[in-house]
């Protein structure tokens, strides 16, 4: 009767709204074949990118670091580093000793930058991070000692020498006026004679990619590749001198840092990108830049995943039709709310509780849907991240004309590290689209930091070598 065809009705309601979420993830959802072609086309960019002729309208930048090789252990000495563009801007105090004990001592401590900061002016920038070194020399107790310091810098930088950085473009959240096109190293100089409180020697600009592949060096010496998957997403790895045109000289090899955030900003993405990417894109800092990382890092996975949940809820899919005012906060997501979220510890009524906290009333229906979508956003962004690993590995085995290579990653970033399956994920894309390649993936811990003091203190050494 009546309740019969009622029940059908429901019923077939929920199915066509099955199937039109089906349709929606459908896209995120990329076939073997296509991230073979996303790692096929990487492989172009970085040759773009190493070519002198094609280098300067090159997307993925492959900028030369300076840092010819890995750490031996014979570093030694006391260093200050900075750690500037991640999670947390970080100063720390590292120690390192060398010979048959060797070891390294780190001591540090996190200040905030505040938004306002982030995105004021570029004096004012660099004024409060020396008032944080200042803070933290007084509580070292060390504002006397004139130290060696290396500065981890996390946005795509012009070198010229190990200690000279101009800043390409700024990335992620920031935005600060009068630093993109400016030497880094002077920025921060200038800001250190003003407050003529204390003096450093900066020795090293570091991007956090290669801090980290120098401190899994330290322990490893097979590792010849750093890559974050953090707030922003990059990779560097050893290359051929011959390789880097840009670079005067043939013999040996220097790290290059890729900056692959921007691959895809040619347009060579666009036939995988969706119309919810464009819109993170839109509502970015930096529009129509770091396309590749817009779809793989932590900063814009909970963007996307807001992005696919306006629509559902406006197609009147999810949250009874209801678009709420948190569900129109640009940034509610962080990474460690997907996280959570995707966890399979998790019930779904943890969910539910979860996006209450986000200020999100759900049903049960919903907190299943938000999961799958979570799900969907953060296995695509593992895949693609993978596909360009497999580019890297596969381009290191073809340099070394090898038909096999046993290769260690450095790997630091929060998505990496907190994420429930990214790093799985990631490593079994890589394994399947490079298997000529054996990759062994290594944490670093405290990579950015360690990273920027090993490659300060092999600065120092090469400075007393060309005195001599
Ligand atoms: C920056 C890179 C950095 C990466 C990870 C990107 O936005 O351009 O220089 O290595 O984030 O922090
Ligand atoms: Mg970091």
């Amino acid at each position: 009767g009546k309740g019969a065809a009622m029940v059908t009705a429901v019923a077939y309601r929920l199915t066509e709204q099955a199937r039109h979420i089906q349709q929606t993830l459908a896209e995120f959802r990329l076939s073997k074949n296509q991230l073979l072609e996303v790692k096929k086309r990487m492989k172009v960019e970085i040759e773009r990118g190493l070519k002198k002729d094609s280098h300067k309208d090159a997307t993925v930048k492959m900028l030369p670091t300076f840092v010819r090789s890995t750490p031996d252990g014979t570093e030694n000495g006391d260093f200050l580093a900075l750690d500037l563009g991640g999670t947390n801007f970080r100063v720390l105090l590292v120690k390192i000793r060398s010979g048959k004990r060797r070891s390294v001592e780190m001591h540090n401590k996190i200040y905030a930058i505040p938004i306002e900061v982030m995105q004021g002016t570029g004096e004012e920038l660099f004024d409060h991070i020396v008032h944080c070194i200042s803070d933290f020399l007084d509580y070292m107790g060390m504002k006397s000692a004139r130290l060696p310091l290396g500065f981890t810098f996390s946005f795509p930088c012009h070198q010229t020498s190990l200690d000279a950085g101009i800043l390409v473009t700024w990335t992620k959240g920031f935005k600060a006026t009068d630093c993109e096109g400016e030497d880094v190293v002077e920025l921060l100089r200038e800001a250190i004679k003003r407050k003529e409180e204390f003096e450093l020697d900066v020795v090293a600009i570091v991007n956090d990619t290669v801090g980290t592949m120098m401190t899994c060096a330290y322990e490893e010496p097979t590792c010849e590749v750093g890559l974050i998957a953090g707030t922003g997403s990059n990779a560097c790895y050893m290359e051929e001198m011959k390789n880097i045109e840009i670079v005067p000289g043939t013999e040996g090899r220097m790290c290059v840092n890729m900056e692959w955030g921007a691959f895809g900003d040619n347009g060579c993405l666009d036939d995988i990108r969706t119309t919810y990417d464009q819109a993170v894109d839109e509502n970015s800092l930096n529009e129509g830049k770091q396309r590749y990382e817009k779809m793989c890092s932590g900063m814009y996975l909970g963007e996307i995943v807001r992005q696919i949940l306006i629509d559902l809820t406006k197609r009147g899919f999810l949250f009874r039709g209801q678009i709420s005012e948190t569900l129109k906060t640009r940034g509610i997501f962080e990474t460690k709310f997907l996280s959570q979220i995707e966890s399979d510890r998790l019930a779904l009524l943890q969910v539910r509780a979860i996006l209450q906290q986000l200020g999100l009333d759900s049903t049960c229906d919903d907190s299943i849907i938000v999961k799958e979508v979570c799900g969907t956003v953060s296995r695509r962004a593992a895949q693609l991240c993978g596909a360009g690993m497999a580019a890297v590995v596969d381009k290191i085995r073809e340099n070394r004309r090898l038909d096999h290579l046993d290769v260690t990653v450095g790997v630091d970033g929060t998505l990496y590290k907190l994420h429930p399956h990214f790093s799985r994920i990631f490593q079994q894309t890589v394994k399947e689209l490079a298997p000529k390649c054996d990759v062994n993936f290594l944490l670093s811990e405290d990579g950015s930091g360690k990273g920027a003091a090993l490659i300060t203190a092999v600065g120092c050494r090469q400075r007393e070598l060309d005195s001599l």
